[in-house]
């Protein structure tokens, strides 16, 4: 990954685009804020690590859990070749569309369900980002990373979660390691924490 690419794009992109009218004001703070229906837009400094650590490529197809504000999305977006982005509250998906459409990214793709199934379809990723605390490592995003894959995500419950980088190595063997300790609001789904009422299933 290009560090002073993602540096200097991280860097030039309002982050009020991403807030409602209402928080736009605290966009420079770095602090998780408010995005509606009782979700928030991450911190941008773990929002620029987290993406070090998944460390994307210019030809990588990347699948993103909880696409939430768009914020993370137009990073990915921006440092890959395609994002398959899943998002399981309808209203928040169509705003995030909008913004990102707005910014003219025509390699992103929307699905409003059950994310932490990951998105079958499209598999294998390149690269799975993971943005809502999972109870346990989802199998299935697991079956669906490539070979060679790197998949970052947040496990643990309510409060404080353990931010796990998963390797799949060219053989298909997964390592997994413990970056450090974050706190990101609850997966919901099969893997997640309640079941969440899905209608895609
Ligand atoms: N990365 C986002 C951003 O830049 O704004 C923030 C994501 S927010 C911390 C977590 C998101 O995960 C929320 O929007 C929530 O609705 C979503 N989510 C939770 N469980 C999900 C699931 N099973 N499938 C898809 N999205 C889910």
């Amino acid at each position: 990954m290009d560090q002073k690419e993602l540096e200097t794009f991280f860097r030039s992109l309002d982050r009020s685009l991403f807030l409602e009218d209402d928080m736009k004001e605290y966009a420079y703070l770095d602090q998780p804020l408010p995005i509606g229906f009782g979700q928030t837009i991450s911190q941008p400094s773990l929002v620029l690590e987290m993406t070090r650590l998944l460390s994307p490529e210019k030809d990588s197809r990347i699948l993103e859990i909880g696409t939430g504000s768009g914020f993370q999305t137009a990073i990915l977006a921006k440092m890959s070749a395609e994002v398959y982005t899943v998002e399981r509250i309808v209203e928040l998906m169509e705003k995030a569309k909008k913004r990102l459409e707005a910014l003219n990214f025509s390699n992103v793709f929307y699905k409003v369900g059950d994310g932490s199934r990951g998105w079958h379809e499209y598999a294998p990723y390149d690269r799975i980002m993971v943005t809502a605390a999972a109870r346990v490592l989802p199998g299935e995003l697991v079956n669906q990373l490539a070979n060679g894959g790197r998949m970052v995500i947040p496990i643990g419950p309510p409060f404080v979660q353990e931010l796990k980088l998963i390797t799949k190595t060219d053989d298909g063997d997964i390592q997994m390691e413990t970056v450090e300790m974050v706190r990101f609001v609850e997966l919901q789904g099969q893997y997640g924490w309640t079941e969440g009422g899905f209608t895609d299933e």
